[in-house]
C-alpha cells in the first residue's frame, strides 16, 4: 500500500519499540507476551491518536484551516493530543466535551483535563451525555466561520478514513519490524473504541498481505455493536485505495464484557491489570482503554483462549495521563 501520496506531518521520528515482557509472561504462565510501545509516539504524551493526527493535520493544513474543532470525553486522550498537535502547528483548537457520566466534568480536574488548561485550549463546550457530537461540532464550526475563522473538524477519536491511515502506517511499520527481528507473532491484541486504530490495522494487514489475526477488545461496546463500526472504518480506508483490496468481514473480531460497567468507569479486572503491568514490567497502562484491554488479554489467557505456544503482541496505545485522575480507585 503506497501511503506516500497522502499528505502527512511527521510527529514521531522513529518506529516505536517492540519489547518482550518476560516477567509478565512468567506470572501469567500463558503465551509469550510482546508489546508495541505506541505509548512512546510523539506529541505530549503520545499515543495512538498521534498516528491518526499525522494525516489529519496534514489534511487540515492543505485545506488552509486556522483552527481545529474536535470532541471527546472529559478525560479524552484524543483531545489532549489534538491540542498538542494544534500548538505545534500554530493552530487554534476548540473542544466539545460530552459529559458521558452526568456531573463528571470539572474545570479543575486532574489528568488530561489539567493538560487542556496548561496548553490553554481556546474553548471548551460541555454538552450532556447522548448529544449528537457531529452536530454539536458543526454548530461550533459555523460560529467560528461567522467570526472569520477556517475550522477543520476532526471526528471523535480521529476515526475517519484519513485518520485510519495512521494505523495502516503502523501495520507497515510492524511488518518491517517483524522481518528485522525475525519475530513470528501469532496474534495482535488491540483496544477497539472509535475504531480507527483497530480498523486501520485490519486495513493495513489485509492490504499488505499480513495474515496475523487481530483481536480487538471493546472498550465501550460488545461485538454486535463494535464489529460493524470497525468493518465500516476498514472499508472506508480501502476506499481511499480505490478498493484495490477487499476487507473480509471475518477479519474483524472483537471481545466484549471487559469494558463493563460502562465506558471509562473502573472495574476490578482493569485495576488488577494496571497493577500487574506496573509491578512486573514498569509499564503504565491507563484506566479507560489499555487497562481494560490488558484485563481482556489476561482473562483470555486464564480461560485458555490464548494458547501457551503463541507469541502475542499487545498494542500499548498510550493514555497513562488519565491515571492521575483515577488515583483514588487505584490506590
Ligand atoms: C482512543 C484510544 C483507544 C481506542 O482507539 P480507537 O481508535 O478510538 O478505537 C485506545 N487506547 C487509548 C489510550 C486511546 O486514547
Amino acid at each position: 500500500m503506497d501511503l506516500s501520496r497522502f499528505p502527512r506531518r511527521i510527529y514521531t521520528t522513529h518506529p516505536t519499540p517492540i519489547e518482550y515482557l518476560p516477567r509478565l509472561t512468567e506470572v501469567l504462565g500463558g503465551p509469550k507476551i510482546w508489546i508495541k510501545r505506541d505509548d512512546m509516539l510523539g506529541l505530549a504524551p503520545g499515543g495512538n491518536k498521534t498516528r491518526k493526527l499525522e494525516f489529519l493535520l496534514a489534511d487540515a493544513l492543505a485545506q488552509g484551516a486556522d483552527c481545529l474543532v474536535t470532541c471527546g470525553a472529559p478525560q479524552s486522550n484524543h483531545c489532549r493530543i489534538t491540542l498538542t498537535a494544534a500548538r505545534k502547528e500554530g493552530l487554534h483548537c476548540h473542544f466539545v466535551i460530552e459529559e458521558r457520566i452526568p456531573g463528571t466534568y470539572s474545570e479543575t480536574a486532574s489528568g488530561n483535563n489539567f493538560v487542556f488548561r496548561l496548553m490553554s485550549v481556546d474553548s471548551v463546550t460541555v454538552v450532556p451525555a447522548g448529544s449528537n457530537m457531529a452536530e454539536e461540532m458543526e454548530l461550533l464550526a459555523k460560529k467560528l466561520r461567522g467570526l472569520g475563522h477556517r475550522p477543520y473538524v476532526i471526528p471523535g477519536g480521529g476515526s475517519n478514513a484519513i485518520g485510519g491511515l495512521g494505523y495502516v502506517a503502523c501495520a507497515q511499520e510492524l511488518q518491517q519490524q517483524f522481518f528485522e527481528l525475525g519475530l513470528v507473532i501469532d496474534r495482535v491484541i488491540v483496544g477497539s473504541g472509535s475504531s480507527g486504530t483497530h480498523g486501520g490495522l485490519v486495513a493495513g494487514f489485509v492490504g499488505n498481505h499480513i495474515d496475523i489475526p487481530i483481536l480487538g477488545v471493546g472498550v465501550s461496546r460488545d461485538p454486535q455493536d463494535q464489529e460493524p463500526l470497525v468493518y465500516k472504518e476498514a472499508c472506508a480506508i480501502a476506499g481511499l485505495f480505490q478498493n484495490a483490496f477487499v476487507i473480509p468481514r471475518d477479519r474483524i473480531v472483537t471481545v466484549g464484557g471487559y469494558w463493563q460497567p460502562k465506558y471509562s468507569l473502573p472495574n476490578a479486572s482493569m485495576i488488577e491489570a494496571i497493577k500487574l503491568f506496573a509491578s512486573t514490567e514498569g509499564i503504565l497502562l491507563d484506566p479507560v482503554y489499555t487497562g481494560k484491554v490488558a484485563a481482556g488479554m489476561i482473562g483470555m489467557i486464564r480461560e485458555g483462549r490464548l494458547k501457551t505456544s503463541e507469541n502475542i503482541l499487545f498494542m500499548h496505545t498510550g493514555g497513562a495521563t488519565a491515571l492521575f485522575a483515577y488515583e483514588n480507585v487505584l490506590r
